[in-house]
């Protein structure tokens, strides 16, 4: 019970890109980087094995962007045909590359990353993709017309690439769809119904990872902007729990999502952010603890699973590897305690 986990990406060791960089360069190339991003992985899965966590990834070490790296074996996309556009509802605005025609997958993506991963540890294993309206989100269209159409076209490669990896032995397939709390509406209408076809037919756990984003410049003002609650859930969850989904991960510590919206949440496992992803601090165990004690106010314990807010790829490495540390030494104390 309260099995830990992760929510994806962990920080790049400073000899394989430059710390606390959001998509920084690769220090390797080639057959050199393959070996150098198998370390860092192999180096994350034991820190989180002495840590205490329960459910293990590999960090994302091996992409630099937790969309691109998927796309950037996609084809049908024009990489050196850049747009601008203001993605996450003009939250920032980016140069993105556009797809121009059909996409397809001419080969697998990520399964040799699994296939080293899967090797490495015998704990339950967790891998993260993008979600079909995150993905729609990131890239511009100058072939579908419409963006329901488009997150079709990619929930169908994303469901042939998460087949191979649940064959391959991940136990849970997550899928980041930062963009349902931004994009409500649309999450009704059409990103649930592509969620549901990137994972049709997955013998594994399956998973939604939706937050308020990584703990950066944007995304702190925007939180800002948000109010004294953040409510955004409340308008996705009941779709979500009616939906074919397993689990839930969710953003809680540290932030203004009132706790009682995980109740709405009554079919799913839920995945509750009982650490925060700002680089400002490591959290006490007992912190911890008391986040996982208000989740257990709204979920049966037996649905719930302690875990980051976000992905950690941005803050330093030590103060990551201290909330592993925290968090599941906070899951013990109440473990403890029941
Ligand atoms: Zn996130």
């Amino acid at each position: 019970m309260l099995e830990t986990t992760i929510a994806g990406s962990l920080p790049k060791p400073a000899w394989l890109a430059e710390p606390e960089t959001l998509w920084a360069a690769w220090r390797f190339q080639g057959e050199e980087l393959r070996r150098a991003q198998e370390r860092a992985a192999a180096e994350w899965l034991k820190h989180q094995e002495e840590a205490g966590i329960d459910i293990v990834a590999d960090g994302e070490q091996f992409r630099i962007h937790f969309v691109h790296g998927f796309l950037e074996h996609i084809e049908g996309i024009d990489w050196e045909k850049k747009t601008s556009m203001g993605i996450r509802d003009n939250r920032y605005t980016v140069q993105v590359p556009t797809v121009t025609g059909s996409v397809s997958r001419p080969h697998p993506v990520h399964l040799d990353e699994v296939r080293f991963t899967r090797a490495q540890t015998d704990r339950k294993l967790k891998f993260t993709l993008p979600g079909p309206m995150t993905i729609c989100d990131t890239i511009a269209d100058a072939y579908y017309g419409k963006r329901p159409d488009m997150a079709l076209a990619f929930a169908e490669i994303l469901n042939q690439e998460a087949r191979e990896l649940s064959a391959a032995g991940v136990d849970v397939i997550q899928f980041d769809e930062p963009a349902f709390n931004v994009f409500m509406d649309d999450v009704k209408e059409w990103g649930i119904a592509a969620l549901e076809r990137a994972s049709e037919g997955l013998a594994c756990t399956t998973a939604v990872h939706i937050c308020y984003g990584y703990g950066i410049t944007e995304n702190l003002r925007w939180k800002e902007s948000l109010g004294s609650q953040w409510r955004q859930y409340e308008e996705i969850f009941p779709a979500i729990n009616a939906s074919r989904i397993g689990q839930v991960s969710l953003e809680c510590a540290a932030s203004r999502v009132p706790p009682s919206l995980m109740g709405l949440l009554k079919d799913k496992d839920v995945l509750v952010g009982a650490v925060a992803v700002t680089a400002d601090r490591v959290e006490a165990a007992e912190e911890v603890a008391a986040t996982i004690r208000t989740a257990m106010k709204h979920v049966d314990a037996a649905r719930l699973y302690p875990c980051t807010n976000c992905g950690m790829a941005p803050i330093p490495y030590d103060i990551a590897l201290g909330k592993l540390h925290s968090l599941a030494a906070g899951a013990a104390l109440v473990r403890n305690s029941l």
